[in-house]
């Protein structure tokens, strides 16, 4: 019997892994299918404070992890396949094996969507990031490229235009899905060209390590082009993890878990942190915070509820 079990171990959950582990609550990180989360497919964060000099995304998971085996914490590999939160203690699948747990934080994040190229994975980090916040000030004075055409890809290409010289906003169709003001903000943006209906059929160049430039196809002649850039911003959606808890926790539209009072679901003892119930800010930082709440809140309800 577990007192907590922690579902993800990327920023929210291992800094819900840490405090959980220093109030001596043992905590069981299941890792997830995307070990380390989000930063881990990063390279270098400038913006998590306290590395003036910056750190890589895999050195900070490392260090964080570390940091709550050191307390404690207990990590499991294997990603979650049911849980029953009918009543307590709550039953978490993983394939074969069965935890049980008093309390349970969610912190199994959100994918970002991918085109689905090859080269595309090969070159996250080396140029091609889902993070403008994140990555943006690596593109100073350079031609880059957005991907999307809803409101993520406006707003991360109007952001963009601070530090790039110039940014081609690229999107299959000649409609966009985001809203108006978005998208005029975008066109009245002198830095942003929009370049429509175009798919981007590949990123190059692998061999070399770098983006370079990107083939296009016009969606509608089927003609293609190259465009040369130094970065490509895939900015076409998130999905959460959430499917699992389909009909268990209450989620917005979009599949992301509804928090509140803190990091409190609408089942009594399941708690959620980071991404999972966050799609607005995103932020490593953020996560971290969130992840701190969710376990203090969850050591808050166990002492409330030592005698159930
Ligand atoms: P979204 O609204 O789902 O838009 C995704 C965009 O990516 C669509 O234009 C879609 O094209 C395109 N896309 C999807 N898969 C693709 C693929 N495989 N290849 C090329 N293009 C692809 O996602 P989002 O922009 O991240 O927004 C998510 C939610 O957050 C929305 O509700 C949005 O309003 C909200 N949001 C709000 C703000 C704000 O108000 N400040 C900022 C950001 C996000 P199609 O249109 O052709 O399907």
């Amino acid at each position: 019997m577990n007192n907590v079990i922690i579902i993800g171990s990327g920023c929210a959950g291992l800094t819900a892994a840490i405090y959980a582990g220093r109030a001596n609550l043992k905590p069981l990180v299941i890792d997830g299918f995307e070990p380390g989360g989000q930063l881990s497919l990063t390279t270098m964060v400038e913006n998590f404070p306290g590395f003036p000099d910056g750190i890589l995304g895999p050195d900070l998971i490392e260090n964080m992890r570390k940091q709550a085996q050191k307390f404690g914490a207990e990590f499991k590999s294997g990603a979650i396949t049911e849980v029953d939160l009918s009543k307590r203690p709550f039953k978490i699948h993983a394939g074969n094996d069965v935890y049980e747990t008093q309390t349970l934080i969610v912190g199994s994040g959100a994918t970002a969507r991918l085109i689905g190229l090859e080269s595309e994975k090969k070159l996250i980090g080396y140029g091609v990031s889902t993070c403008a916040t994140c990555d943006g000030y690596f593109f100073r004075g350079k031609e880059i490229a957005v991907v999307g055409g809803g409101d993520s890809a406006m707003e991360e290409a109007n952001f963009l235009s601070r530090f790039a010289s110039k940014v081609n906003l690229i999107h299959r169709r000649p409609e966009f899905r985001a809203s108006k003001i978005m998208v005029d903000r975008a066109r009245a943006n002198p830095k942003v060209e929009f370049v429509t209906p175009y798919a981007v059929e590949e990123i190059s160049d692998v061999s070399r390590g770098g983006v370079e430039y990107l083939t296009l196809r016009n969606t509608q002649t089927n003609e293609t082009k190259k465009l040369p850039v130094e970065g490509v911003f895939i900015a076409i959606g998130h999905e959460p993890n959430t499917k699992v808890f389909r009909g268990k926790l209450d989620m917005d539209e979009n599949g992301y878990l509804i928090t509140h009072h803190g990091s409190q679901t609408n089942v009594p003892g399941v708690f959620a942190a980071g991404d999972v119930q966050d799609h607005h800010y995103r932020q490593a930082i953020t996560a971290a915070g969130s992840g701190c709440m969710a376990a203090l809140d969850a050591e808050k309800f166990l002492d409330a509820h030592k005698d159930a």
